[in-house]
């Protein structure tokens, strides 16, 4: 089985999810060929997570995002490679491109799977549902598979060589630029909530907007995001982009501090992607330590002060 990596950058570094992709793909298919658009200086990481090879396309028309342009060239790649398997990582770009691939190639496509699939009867592919309450074990049929990966759930592989380069012209279509594609250029420092690696997120614990001066301080010290809960966002204590949630933004950093956050379920169904979940919380009873890798009874305003400090130190 030949299998091509979908690689998807973040102002020209690599995103980790992506490598993630990679290495599912290595794991799977063991020949990955990996697609990026746009330049980076990461291909040797794309190497290390298991690609041979890189189709590079540099076309400025491309180097913004583009749906359906990307998923001409994504399903161009697919057959000048021979590729039975497309792999990416679950990403605002990554669903709407791999759903109109499998069209154009004539794919099963699998969402959110969390494990290599079982091929002892079948192509079986394990999937995390309703937010990560459960698992569905879905069949892939037919000869071209699609599989979306849920972030955090595989392992990077570090081992690999040096890929081989190669500059990728895909056919451009006149028809697969009707949408145009507007940059936003984010505030510098900002980092943006979805695709943060740390997360810190406060709650209705703080008591008020003027308490949040800690939590950025924390954050600025983590080189992470900043988020809340909903009510807090409800009150103005916090802009609307940064609520966590069900109803709000989803996330799936490494680690997720939540910090006087209940943990109700409406809040975990936006963070139980994390890889790990850090909760301080003064109530020992509070729920989300049930959900919590590690967890800190106490003061919110007598830990974090000592927390950021400690950290500053390290
Ligand atoms: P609280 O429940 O009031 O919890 C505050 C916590 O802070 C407590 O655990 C308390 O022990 C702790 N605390 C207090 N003082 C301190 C201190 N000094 N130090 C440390 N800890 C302290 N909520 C979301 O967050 N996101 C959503 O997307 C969302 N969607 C919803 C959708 C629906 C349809 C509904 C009905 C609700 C939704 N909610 C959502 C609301 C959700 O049910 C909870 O009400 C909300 O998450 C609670 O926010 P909180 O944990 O900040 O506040």
């Amino acid at each position: 089985m030949a299998a091509l990596a979908f690689v998807e950058l973040d102002e020209g570094k690599v995103k980790k999810s992506s490598l993630e992709a990679v290495s599912y793909a290595h794991a799977v298919a063991g020949d990955v060929t990996a697609i990026v658009f746009g330049k980076t200086d990461d291909m040797d990481e794309v190497g290390k997570a298991g690609a041979s090879k890189v189709l590079s396309v540099t076309d400025d028309k491309l180097s913004a995002p583009n749906i359906m342009a990307y998923a001409s060239a994504i399903a161009e790649a697919m057959n000048q490679e021979g590729s039975d398997l497309l792999v990416l990582a679950k990403s605002s770009l990554g669903d709407p491109v791999s759903a109109r691939v499998s069209i154009k190639v004539d794919a099963s496509l699998a969402s959110n799977v969390t494990d290599l699939p079982d091929t002892s009867g079948g192509y079986s592919v394990k999937k995390s549902i309703y937010t990560g309450k459960a698992f569905a074990n879905t069949n892939l049929e037919g000869d071209k598979k699609i599989i979306i990966i849920k972030k955090n759930a595989i392992a990077i592989k570090e081992d690999g060589g040096s890929p081989e380069v190669v500059d990728f012209a895909p056919a451009t279509n006149d028809s697969d630029f009707t949408v145009k594609t507007t940059k936003v250029e984010k505030a510098e420092g900002d980092i943006l909530l979805p695709e943060a690696d740390l997360v810190v997120s406060g709650g209705r614990g703080l008591k008020g907007p003027e308490n949040w001066g800690m939590i950025e301080e924390l954050a600025k010290t983590l080189g992470a995001a900043t988020g809340c809960s909903k009510p807090v966002s409800d009150m103005d204590w916090r802009p609307h982009h940064e609520h966590v949630g069900q109803t709000g933004i989803k996330v799936s950093p490494s680690l997720y501090i939540a910090i006087g956050i209940s943990g109700a379920i409406q809040h975990l169904a936006g963070v139980n992607s994390s890889k790990y979940i850090l909760v301080i919380n003064k109530d020992p009873e509070a729920p989300f330590f049930k959900a919590a890798d590690y967890g800190v009874v106490g003061d919110a305003f007598d830990v974090v002060p000592k927390l950021t400090e400690a950290i500053k130190k390290a």
